[in-house]
Formats: C-alpha cells, structure tokens, sequence
C-alpha cells in the first residue's frame, strides 16, 4: 500500500517524500488508516524504529484543525531525548500545514521561554509528565480542547513512576478524548491502564 492509499494527506505526503518516507512500514499501515476513520482508542505494541512516530503522528496532525488555536493533541514521552526527538518529527511531517505549531515541553529547560511560546498558542504539544504538570499547574498549559492524546513508550513511563502523574494530566483531558497507548512490550502494568483509560481499544501487535 501507500501513503496515499492509506488516507494520508497530499501536504503530508510531500513532507515525508522530502524526509525519505517511500513506502508504509507496518505499524503505520495497521494504525494509520484507522485512526483516519473512526475515533477510536488504540493499543500498540511497537518497539523503537519501527516507524510508531509517524504511526500515530502523521494522523494526529492531519486531523489538527490549524484554524483554531487551542491544543488539540498531547504526545507524553517519559524522556526528553524521546520528547525532542518526537517533536522534531512531528515539526517535519508538518512542514507543508501551515499554521499547525508544535511544542516540545520538558524539564531541565527554562520554564519561561515554554510559557510564552504556550500563551501563544499551539495545536500539539510533546510533553514529559512532570514539566506538563508544572506548566497545568501554572495555568498556562489547558487541555480543555485536546482530542488525541498519545501515551508514547508508555511501559517506560510506568517503570519511571509517572502513572500518578499521568494520572494527574488524564483529568485535565476532556471524557471524550481518544487514547494512543504504544509500549514496547505488554505486561500487567501496561493492561492494568489500557482498561483503565481506554475504550475499545484496537489492539496492534507488529
Ligand atoms: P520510530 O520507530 O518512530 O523511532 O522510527 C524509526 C525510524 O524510521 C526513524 O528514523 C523514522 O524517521 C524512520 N521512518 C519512519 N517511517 C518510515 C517510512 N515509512 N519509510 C522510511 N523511514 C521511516
């Protein structure tokens, strides 16, 4: 199959042509023709190189509505090796959406520049859990308007200790959000959340 032919978007198709993106990997066409059809929760178990970044971004993006400036997805990362590199992804494959802004927010860094670049407003935020919390708790982060939200290496952010955290963020999310769980691999932890947070999950093994 195709990017095309998966449903992905001509703007978005130019951005991974540049990037070298010539044909689906697996992942990619299990997750993304679904998530471009129905709003549906999933679970996927993909390992790193896979290709799970543009698995649940190209999808993520397209549905942005650059018209509206309210964050409309969050991608939490348990790094901020994974953070940036996500968000340097996703900033790619949507050189060609004018007016979709994406932010990386992790700790470690100056607070402040984050702020100021939040007030301003972007559509996808790429978080770690606790700076996302800070930045919630300072009132300039709102997650009133997110619709997707991607639970990324969500095994590792378990084994950090982030469930209380995530927790945390999941309350501020509107009821009617779908969620992306990816992990490396599935143990009690990660079916203990999938029930807890998702809703008819599709489940996706590559
Ligand atoms: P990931 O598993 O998301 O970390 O992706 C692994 C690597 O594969 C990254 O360097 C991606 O840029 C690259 N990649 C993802 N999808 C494709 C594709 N369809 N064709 C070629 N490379 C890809």
């Amino acid at each position: 199959k195709t990017f095309e032919e998966l449903g992905v978007s001509a703007e978005i198709r130019q951005a991974i042509e540049e990037m070298g993106y010539e044909h689906p990997m697996p992942v990619q066409e299990e997750v993304i023709p679904y998530l471009l059809g129905v709003n549906n929760d999933v679970v996927a178990l993909a390992q790193t190189g896979t290709g799970k970044t543009a698995a649940y971004g190209l999808p993520v993006l397209q549905k942005v509505d650059a018209s509206r400036n309210e964050t409309q997805a969050l991608i939490l990362s348990p790094t901020r090796e994974l953070c940036l590199q996500i968000a340097d992804d996703l900033e790619n494959y949507s050189k060609y959406l004018p007016g979709v802004r994406v932010l990386p927010v992790y700790g470690g860094a100056n607070i402040e520049p984050q702020i100021r670049t939040l007030r301003k407003g972007v559509q996808v935020i790429v978080a770690t859990p606790g700076r996302l919390i800070d930045l919630m708790e300072r009132k300039a982060a709102s997650l009133e308007h997110v619709e997707n939200v991607v639970l990324d290496e969500a095994d590792e952010m378990l084994s950090m200790g982030f469930t209380e955290s995530i927790d945390k963020i999941l309350a501020g999310v509107p009821e009617n959000h779908n969620t992306l769980l990816f992990s490396a691999t599935m143990s009690r932890e990660i079916e203990r959340i999938s029930k807890k947070y998702l809703r008819d999950a599709k489940e996706i093994v590559v």
